[in-house]
């Protein structure tokens, strides 16, 4: 670790020792290392596709071209791209039983293609999924991988011939309650959180860690940059996941 140690590492290292019903809750920082950038940061992808209009609900229902040409610009992103060691240490966590779920933001598969085996909970759905929204058939990402490429316009059900939704929670799309409840549930039960590479700054998911710590866990956060939520922190640590976490789990 050399001169980047963090000294509060040690403290973190010693609290996971001593639980057992730990949680992690990750965003976009996890899977920065793996080549997906975060959407939201200066030249990230939001920047040449504004979101508010290509990944909108209500503009998808009218105007699916949008959507679709988004995906389109996010294939190549995407394709390459594979779990890192930040995701295989949280694997490494669950065996020494320790963890006891994943609470996501992201929608990259990453935790399950790590091989993670708890709930993994994915409060803004899997790119992997998608359905037909007239005959509800199953639609595979190879399929719309394939399709997208070769294809210009908009993807429709091979089956129907009916729209095509994204498994992917769109801005303004109505959040599933259910998926909400198992994640309150598991935040209400656990001693520890572990908030990994989230700048907290999307509602209603944010309040997840909120509700854990007033019920009594400790948050542990391990972000690049600070966040306008460290102050909820019981230990805070600073510096690159893939780095971290890892050292973190292996010194336990
Ligand atoms: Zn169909």
């Amino acid at each position: 670790m050399g001169e980047y140690f963090d000294p509060q590492i040690s403290v973190a290292i010693d609290l996971i020792r001593y639980h057992e019903h730990i949680v992690a809750f990750t965003g976009a920082g996890i899977s920065t290392s793996s080549g997906i950038e975060d959407f939201r940061s200066p030249g990230g992808l939001w920047e040449q596709y504004n979101p508010l209009q290509y990944a909108n609900y209500s503009v998808f229902l009218k105007k699916p071209q949008y959507y679709w040409e988004l995906e389109r610009a996010m294939i190549p992103r995407f394709e390459h791209a594979r779990p890192n060691k930040a995701h295989k240490a949280l694997v490494k966590l669950e065996k020494m039983g320790k963890l006891q779920a994943i609470i996501t933001q992201n929608m990259d598969n990453f935790h399950q293609e790590a091989g993670s085996k708890v709930p993994v909970i994915e409060l803004h759905g899997n790119k992997n999924r998608a359905y037909c929204m007239d005959c509800h058939t199953p639609i595979k990402r190879s399929f719309l991988t394939k399709w997208l490429k070769h294809n210009s316009g908009i993807p429709i059900c091979p089956v129907c011939g009916g729209r095509i939704k994204p498994d992917v929670v769109l801005f303004n799309e109505p959040f599933a309650e259910d998926l909400l409840e198992q994640a309150t549930e598991f935040a209400e039960n656990c001693e520890i959180m572990l908030v990994l590479g989230t700048s907290l700054s999307v509602f209603p998911a944010n309040q997840i860690p909120l509700l854990a710590r007033k019920m009594g866990a400790k948050l542990i956060f391990i972000n690049k940059d600070p966040t306008f939520m460290d102050k909820y922190a019981t230990l805070r640590i600073l510096g690159d996941l893939e780095t971290y976490l890892p050292f973190l789990v292996s010194n336990i």
